[in-house]
C-alpha cells in the first residue's frame, strides 16, 4: 500500500497515560483517555484503560469488579494475555482468551461482573487487556443490550507491509471487514510491527483517528512514541497514517465518525443529559437494570 504525504493525517498530540489506578481489584490500567482532557477528539470512543502487563500470583477466589451497571454505550475488552470472565444480567456469559474479544452492548442497561477466569486465577500467569468504552448514539441509548462474542478465529488478519499485520476487529481494511457488528461507523484494529516495519493505513477522512502504542516504539507520519503506552492522536481532516517500527510493537487503530452529540456522563452511565444521568441512577437502583442471578 502506498499513500500520498499530502493526505495524511497530520499529529496532533502525543499523549502519556493520564492516570494509573485500579479497577476492582483484578486490573491495573493506566487510562489513555479521557483522563488526559481527550473528550471531543476521541468521539465516539469514551474511554480506554490498558491493563498490564503484569503477573498475577495465583489466587483461590477469581480477582475482578463485581456487580456493577452500565447504560448508554458499549464496553469492548479486548484480551492479549489472561483470561477474563463475564456474566451479565440480560443472560449473556462468556469467557475472553488471548486474541478474542467481547463486545457487550449495555445500551438501555445491564449489571455484570468481569473476574480473572476461574482456571487463570488459579494458575496465576501474564495478564494483559483492554477496554474501550464506545459511545451510541441517543436514537439507540434505550435499545435493548447486546453481546457479541468475538473468538480470535473470527478476527481477519491481514498483511499491512513487511513485518506488518492488522487483526480487524471492527471496520474494514482492504481484503478485510471485521465481524463487531458497530452501530455507527467505527475502525478497531489490533497490529502488530515487527522492528524495522513499516505500514501505511488508508484512514478514514472525517473520522477522528488515534494510534494507540501499547507496547514498542514507533513513529507515525514522523511523530515519535518511543515506548508505551502512548496516544498518537491525529486529525480529522486527511486519509492515511505511516507506522514506522523500530521495535516489536503492538497498537490499536482507532477511527470514528463522531456522534456529536452531547456527552453527560457519571461513572458507568453515558447519556445526553443531567436528567436521563438521575434516571439511571434511579433504575439501576429500582432494579431495573435487572440482577446477576
Ligand atoms: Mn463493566
Amino acid at each position: 500500500m502506498t499513500t500520498n504525504t499530502t493526505d495524511r493525517k497530520t499529529v496532533r498530540g502525543v499523549f502519556e497515560p493520564g492516570s494509573e489506578h485500579w479497577v476492582g481489584d483484578g486490573f491495573p490500567v493506566r487510562n489513555l483517555f479521557p483522563s488526559n482532557g481527550l473528550v471531543q477528539q476521541m468521539d465516539p470512543f469514551l474511554m480506554l484503560d490498558y491493563a498490564g502487563p503484569v503477573e498475577f500470583p495465583p489466587a483461590q477466589h477469581p480477582k475482578g469488579v463485581g456487580e456493577h451497571p452500565h447504560r448508554g454505550f458499549e464496553t469492548v475488552t479486548i484480551a492479549y494475555q489472561g483470561a477474563v470472565a463475564h456474566r451479565d444480567s440480560s443472560g449473556s456469559a462468556g469467557v475472553i482468551y488471548p486474541g478474542d474479544v467481547q463486545w457487550m452492548t449495555a445500551a438501555s442497561g445491564v449489571v455484570h461482573e468481569e473476574l480473572h477466569e476461574r482456571e487463570f486465577s488459579l494458575r496465576g500467569g501474564m495478564f494483559e487487556m483492554v477496554q474501550l468504552w464506545v459511545n451510541l448514539p441517543a436514537a439507540h441509548k434505550m435499545s435493548k443490550p447486546g453481546y457479541q462474542a468475538i473468538a480470535s478465529g473470527q478476527i481477519p488478519s491481514v498483511p499491512i507491509g513487511e513485518g506488518a499485520t492488522a487483526r480487524v476487529i471492527a471496520g474494514e481494511l482492504p481484503g478485510a471487514k471485521g465481524p463487531a457488528q458497530t452501530f455507527t461507523p467505527i475502525n478497531v484494529w489490533d497490529l502488530r510491527l515487527s522492528p524495522g516495519a513499516s505500514a501505511a493505513l488508508p484512514l478514514p477522512a472525517g473520522h477522528n483517528a488515534s494510534i494507540v502504542l501499547l507496547r514498542g516504539s514507533v513513529t507515525v507520519n514522523g511523530a515519535a512514541a518511543d515506548a508505551g503506552p502512548r496516544l498518537i492522536l491525529l486529525s480529522r481532516e486527511g486519509q492515511s497514517a505511516v507506522v514506522e517500527a523500530s521495535a516489536d510493537s503492538l497498537l490499536l487503530v482507532l477511527t470514528g465518525e463522531p456522534i456529536d452529540e452531547p456527552v453527560a456522563s457519571y461513572g458507568p452511565f453515558v447519556m445526553n443529559t443531567q436528567a436521563e444521568i438521575m434516571q439511571a441512577i434511579a433504575d439501576y437502583r429500582a432494579g431495573r437494570m435487572g440482577r446477576l442471578s
